[in-house]
């Protein structure tokens, strides 16, 4: 504790991120990035702005990629918001539209950084337990509370919920914002969107970062009631009137605009998840049903941190987490065949 820093500070616990490794030559499977690399119509768009933009000031509203966004999903412009990234848009999120005075409920196993952002914002929280199938129910996000969160598919699990029953958690708290956070929505999910105009208290906020395969270039967004949206501009203008860059402008309204590329790539992603699934199931895993571009796994003798380690020795990193109910666990990001190849392999030669 520096004599320098607030209080706030000085209690906060920050959000850990996956490693990345500066060694090119290691398969990496640990932080969810879509192996295959953008649409070529992206490189071209950021090719384009390279040669005359850099000097300018991005537009402060990204309204070109915002009116993408909102053709692509038929929503009206001003029912979307764009952030640097999704982890930027749920900061604005926590800051702004969870409620301070109640309880803000998330799923016990989560995405981590949830908690950060309540410390950091002085958010209440409280951890709703999973199922022992590591489902969530919607009966328990029916109480009061000052917002709802959860990842669908959950991260780190992979466990998706139907949408009506997504719908039934939205449908029952009136009252209180419920935030769909649809990261790895792509992978097989069927996205909450087409909610948004019937549920003033529903936002959904979605990535570029894994089935667009631009973790690079941090983009997310957000769509719901303009209300919402309107409340996150304010945060956003309070925060970094100009959070998306100009390449990041472009290049990710170019990838809204190649649905051939996006299509071919999830359902490659896809495909490889059910095979990798089948194999490491024949080895003795126990793989839960995923619906993201990760599997979670664990397996019947060996400890999850000692594969970890024994895999890392082999050149493939993969994420292990040392939490309670989950420490025997890993969480496998799903690669080219060429890598789950490389990785089945080391794994029959372990197991
Ligand atoms: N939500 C979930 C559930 C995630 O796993 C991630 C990726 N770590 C994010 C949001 C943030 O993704 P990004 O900031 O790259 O958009």
């Amino acid at each position: 504790m520096s004599k320098f820093w607030s209080p706030l500070v000085g209690e906060l616990k920050p959000y850990v991120p996956g490693e990345q490794p500066k060694m090119r030559r290691l398969v990496k499977l640990n932080t969810n990035e879509n192996p295959y690399g953008p649409s070529l119509r992206v490189l071209e768009a950021i090719r384009q702005q390279l040669d005359d933009g850099l000097r300018l000031y991005p537009d402060p509203e990204s309204e070109q990629l915002r009116e993408v966004v909102s053709r692509y999903y038929g929503v009206a412009s001003d029912q979307v918001f764009v952030g640097n990234g999704s982890d930027e848009v749920l900061a604005h999120i926590f800051q702004g539209l969870l409620k301070q005075d109640k309880p803000v409920l998330f799923p016990d196993i989560t995405y981590s950084f949830y908690p950060v952002y309540c410390s950091l914002y002085g958010v209440e929280s409280r951890l709703v337990a999973l199922t022992d199938t590591f489902e969530i129910n919607p009966d328990d996000y029916l109480v009061p509370n000052g917002g709802v969160i959860f990842p669908n598919p959950n991260a780190p699990t992979g466990r998706y919920l139907p949408l009506s029953e997504v719908e039934r958690i939205v449908a029952g708290n009136p009252d209180s914002v419920v935030v769909v956070d649809e990261a790895y929505v792509d992978f097989g999910g069927e996205t909450a969107i087409s909610l948004v105009d019937q549920y003033p208290n529903l936002l959904v906020t979605q990535t570029l970062s894994k089935a667009r395969s631009l973790a690079g270039l941090r983009v997310g967004l957000a769509i719901g009631h303009r209300d919402l949206v309107e409340g996150l501009n304010r945060v956003k203008n309070s925060f970094n009137s100009y959070p998306l860059d100009r390449l990041a402008q472009v290049g990710a309204a170019a990838a809204f605009e190649d649905e051939a590329w996006f299509d071919q790539t999830r359902k490659r992603v896809m495909a490889e998840r059910d095979r990798v699934t089948e194999a490491m199931t024949g080895m003795g895993f126990e793989v839960l049903p995923s619906t993201a571009n990760f599997i979670f796994c664990q397996h019947r003798t060996m400890t999850g941190e000692d594969l970890a380690a024994r895999l890392r020795e082999r050149g493939i990193i993969v994420r292990h987490f040392s939490k309670p109910r989950i420490d025997n666990f890993l969480r496998i990001t799903i690669g080219t065949a060429g890598q789950n190849d490389e990785l089945l392999r080391a794994l029959g030669e372990l197991t």
